[in-house]
């Protein structure tokens, strides 16, 4: 067994999620996922498709119908993309896998923006990359910003990849335009490439773009900037159980991508991929709904957790999450676990996004019923009151 696979850490969200899973009284919000199912036209899709037969494997990258309407929905959000720079995968960590694949050698160096859903950092040191971190900082308002200055001085010609995720997974932190400029100017001088996990891009609340989502590295970028774009059906489609991503990349990447989806997965399955057609077909409906509702879920949950005592946290620009630390609790683990067990909530601990994210908790906020935030909220605040601190 390879040593660098044993000594990859067991994931600390699941160690809090195994405390309390199974049990009625646990109100969980751990996961990042919607607790509500895909919307009834796209899994009708699927059904269809299986009845119709579609059984079989089909191309390494995708229907080619599919990556055609990704190249349509994809360039309507972000101007011209053609379906040459496309593939689907299977789901958006298999996508990051892919490029991490594609793009890293053993012994190169890999730079990520922490913290950061932790498969992100996981995965360049399963292909046995040297991995460098650049942690975001917490403001005392409680929102994350990103010292650019630092990341620029710290991307040097031996910077093999960036790894960057915006709206970000645990802070809700979000890059704007400008700073996505300067980070695409700096990579082109040392020749790094910039692996972009957009996963969350429609999930953007604020009103400062003219297409509605986040601001992304293709809006700011060639076609043939060393640029890879990770995409997932997962967030705006309400699709975590299918499985389904895609990659944006340069044209020049995707014929050796197939080669490498041949060796991995060897294609997503066809009626998965007709149920993402149909979603993307509708995505004028879905997408909006989705997002309106989770703005209500962030409007409600934050200022409520704002008003208990002790505790920091902001309203996220982007994703599905507030993260929020509570004074005088510094082990993030040992209070989330104590969360699940005494007050019946579960959050996931921020230790599991980076080590400057000890002390800080992770809670997810894609509720379909608002009132169980309200009612997690009050569990917290109970128990709260029951400490003697
Ligand atoms: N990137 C980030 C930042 C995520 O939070 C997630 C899901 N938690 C993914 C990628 C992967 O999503 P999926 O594999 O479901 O497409």
């Amino acid at each position: 067994m390879r040593q660098a696979i044993l000594d990859l850490e067991e994931s600390k969200i699941r160690e809090v999620a195994n405390a309390g899973m199974g049990r009625a009284d646990v109100l969980p919000f751990w996961f990042g996922e919607s607790d509500e199912v895909t919307p009834e036209p796209v899994r009708a899709a699927a059904v269809a498709a299986l009845q119709a037969g579609e059984t079989f494997y089909s191309h390494n990258l995708g229907l080619p119908e599919l990556r055609q309407a990704l190249a349509g929905y994809t360039s309507a959000l972000h101007g011209p993309i053609g379906p040459e720079r496309i593939a689907v995968t299977s789901g958006g960590v298999n996508a990051l896998m892919l490029a991490m694949q594609m793009l890293i050698d053993a012994g190169d160096e890999v730079l990520a923006v922490t913290p950061v859903w932790p498969n992100l950092t996981a995965q360049p040191l399963i292909l046995g990359a040297r991995l460098r971190c650049l942690a975001l900082k917490p403001q005392p308002d409680g929102a994350w910003t990103l010292d650019l200055p630092a990341l620029l001085a710290a991307i040097t010609p031996t910077t093999r990849l960036l790894v960057i995720n915006s709206p970000n997974n645990p802070t809700g932190w979000t890059l704007s335009k400008a700073e996505q400029q300067a980070i695409v100017a700096r990579c082109r001088e040392t020749g790094t490439w910039i692996l972009a996990d957009e996963v969350y891009e429609r999930l953007y609340f604020r009103d400062d773009t003219a297409n509605g989502a986040a601001p992304s590295f293709l809006d700011v970028s060639g076609p043939d900037d060393r640029l890879v774009v990770v995409q997932s059906f997962s967030k705006a489609f309400l699709m975590t159980g299918w499985r389904l991503g895609y990659l944006v990349m340069p044209a020049a990447m995707t014929q050796p991508l197939g080669k490498l989806i041949e060796f991995n997965t060897s294609c997503a399955p066809v009626f998965v991929q007709r149920a993402a057609a149909v979603a993307l077909a509708q995505t004028d409906t879905i997408t909006p709904r989705i997002v309106a509702h989770l703005r209500q879920c962030r409007d409600t949950l934050v200022p409520l957790l704002q008003a208990l005592p002790g505790v920091q946290t902001s309203p996220a620009p982007g994703g599905m999450y507030a993260f929020l630390r509570i004074d005088g609790f510094a082990d993030s683990l040992q209070l989330a676990k104590c969360l699940v067990l005494e007050a019946g909530v579960g959050l996931a601990p921020g230790v599991a996004f980076a080590p400057q994210a000890e002390g800080w908790l992770r809670w997810c906020f894609a509720s379909k019923d608002v009132a169980r935030l309200t009612q997690g909220v009050e569990r917290v605040r109970a128990w709260l009151a029951a400490q003697v601190r």
